[in-house]
């Protein structure tokens, strides 16, 4: 399954010349919510990414989310792996399970994003399932920016990867691409101007 394609088939990973959240610039873009707008193209990535998680051989009871980001990636993994799906959502700040949500002590808790760049938001998710009593067997995530170490990727680990080193990360690809300070940027030094997606109000 060539992933790289499928996002860019959907739009999700553009390419020109972007400003990113940081402040860096990058010639790449990934728009992760867009390759889910097709809930067949969902379904597709998240069977891939089920069957990496049973042949690794990981017991999972339920999947959680943090919200928004991992909302539509965890429910399409909890789908495809038949298992209980819940998710945390911010509340003031604070990384929170809601809604009438509960976790049994002990219960298996598999984290899911959409992507993972550092894994702050999983991380938090994961501590406020543990604080419950909970224990969180793993990560996973559709597409993993390159600074944490996946499952059966070559790419090492950077140093702001903020996940566990003991847990597994399962994801379906590495989009490792290059971050620029503004002042090194070759695409600025070519005479182009970063955009910053999202700028139209999306
Ligand atoms: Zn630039």
């Amino acid at each position: 399954m060539d992933i790289k394609q499928i996002y860019m088939d959907a739009d999700a990973l553009l390419h020109g010349h972007f400003k990113l959240s940081s402040g860096n610039h990058s010639e790449y873009y990934l728009q992760s919510a867009k390759v889910l707008e097709d809930p067949k193209t969902a379904a597709i990535l998240a069977k891939e990414l089920a069957k990496q998680i049973r042949e690794s051989g990981l017991d999972v009871d339920t999947i959680c989310s943090p919200a928004i980001g991992g909302l539509i990636a965890g429910f399409a993994l909890a789908s495809a792996l038949e298992c209980r799906y819940i998710f945390t959502e911010r509340v003031d700040g604070k990384m929170t399970l809601r809604r009438g949500f509960t976790v049994e002590p002990g219960e298996k808790i598999l984290i899911c994003e959409d992507i993972i760049t550092t894994g702050g938001s999983a991380m938090e998710a994961a501590a406020e399932v543990e604080r419950l009593g909970a224990r969180v067997v793993g990560f996973a995530a559709l597409a993993n920016r390159g600074f944490c170490k996946r499952e059966g990727s070559d790419l090492g680990r950077k140093p702001n990867c903020k996940l566990p080193k003991n847990l597994p990360l399962f994801a379906l690809a590495d989009f490792d691409f290059e971050m620029y300070s503004p002042d090194e940027c070759p695409l600025c030094k070519s005479g182009s101007e970063a955009i910053k997606p999202g700028s139209r109000g999306n």
